[in-house]
């Protein structure tokens, strides 16, 4: 079913997507300073949209023709990212359109994706212009590759498709009350951590995980999903007439049903935080999955930590991440594995719940990891 790996053309036409109000609220006046001169070097064309309200990304791209671009580029945070990966995955034609290549400059206060990036090219780890000039360097100069999806569903049976994170607990705590701080750029995070380890909160629930996808409900894995194409580049889908309506989750059952028994369920239920995230980093200065190298390795690395943990060992965690350092030395009742599947139930309606970011209602939600699924230009 796999068709030829996508290459980019020689004189691209890319359609860039700047969200006025990402970050500090600079982006479209960075992205003609800085970016625009280095697009214009490479001879790539483009369409701008900047963006007007929240969800218009979203509705354009589930909407609209898509074969007028050869990538559709984000000038935001991971939030507009979001709404292009989900806006993707409402169209029936999902499965091709979910491999129109992606590219990602840093326009936000989260740029975990740009970080991530810059990372996997093999730059140093920077921030503000520096990192935006290096991604618009990656943007010119690299080719799709595959991106790791995790579809998500809540009890609600809503289906949430994530390229980067879900937070449960400090981390979303601080994303979300540091919004207030946004003024600070992504300084915002450091001293929303500081603020919320004075006032330490814990949250009841039940987390459990499978660490192989061999082990399925099924024993025939979705070869699309499961398989990116060996040579490492995003292939074209040739669907052949076959329209699945949605994607599958081989390893999932339903929510109202216990996990399969070859689950692992967590045995403590009072957490301070839980972390799945499936790229090496969660912001600009976070590099909290150092064995992430890169877009499209298949796995999900839970990260979580009980109430158990002092503020003293958080601290040092939050402090030691932005240089990786922190998986050196073990770090008392912080706990990391790397999972295909996994399953999160609140036992109290409390806290905040994101996904690459965004609030999401806090309720029982599970999600498995599908390998390569999306696509994204990187080094
Ligand atoms: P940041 O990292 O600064 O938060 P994001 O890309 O995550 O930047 O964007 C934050 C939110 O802004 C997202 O939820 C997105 O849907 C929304 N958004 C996009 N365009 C606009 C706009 N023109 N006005 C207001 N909000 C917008
Ligand atoms: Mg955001």
């Amino acid at each position: 079913q796999q068709g030829e790996p996508y290459f980019l053309p020689t004189s691209p036409h890319f359609l860039v997507l700047v969200n006025p109000h990402g970050g500090t609220g600079k982006a479209l006046e960075l992205f003609q300073k800085h970016v625009i001169p280095i697009l214009m070097e490479a001879d790539v064309h483009f369409t701008l949209l900047v963006t007007e309200r929240p969800n218009q990304a979203r509705e354009l791209v589930r909407d609209q023709d898509l074969s007028r671009w050869d990538a559709i580029v984000v000038m935001s945070g991971d939030g507009l990212i979001f709404e292009v990966v989900n806006g993707l995955m409402e169209r029936p034609d999902w499965m091709v359109a979910i491999k129109k290549p992606l590219a990602i400059l840093p326009g936000g206060s989260g740029n975990a994706l740009a970080a991530s990036v810059n990372h996997y090219s093999g730059q140093q780890q920077v921030m503000g212009t520096k990192l935006l000039i290096n991604c618009s360097f990656v943007l010119c100069k690299g080719q799709p590759q595959p991106l790791d999806i995790v579809s998500l569903t809540t009890l609600s049976e809503k289906r949430i498709y994530s390229f980067l994170s879900l937070a449960w607990g400090f981390i979303s705590d601080v994303d979300i009350e540091s919004e207030k701080y946004r003024f600070m750029g992504s300084i915002r995070f450091s001293f929303g951590t500081l603020v919320r380890l004075t006032a330490l909160r814990t949250y009841r629930g039940r987390l459990s995980y499978v660490k192989d996808s061999t082990l399925s409900k099924t024993k025939d894995l979705d070869t699309i999903t499961n398989n990116p194409s060996s040579d490492n580049k995003c292939p074209v889908i040739q669907t052949d007439g076959v329209v699945k309506e949605e994607l599958e989750d081989s390893l999932l059952v339903p929510l109202g049903q216990p996990v399969p028994s070859h689950w692992t369920v967590v045995q403590e239920d009072e957490f301070v935080l839980v972390l799945a995230l499936y790229q090496s980093h969660l912001g600009a200065d976070l590099y909290t999955a150092p064995m992430v190298q890169n877009l499209g390795e298949g796995n999900i690395h839970l990260f979580y930590a009980t109430s158990r943990i002092s503020r003293g060992s958080l601290l040092k965690l939050f402090l030691s991440m932005e240089k990786g350092t922190h998986m050196d030395t073990e770090i008392a009742h912080l706990v990391h594995v790397p999972v295909k599947a996994f399953r999160i139930e609140p036992l109290q309606n409390t806290g905040i719940m994101t996904v690459d970011g965004e609030v999401i209602p806090c309720e029982p939600i599970q999600g498995q990891i599908h390998r390569g699924l999306g696509c994204c230009i990187s080094a």
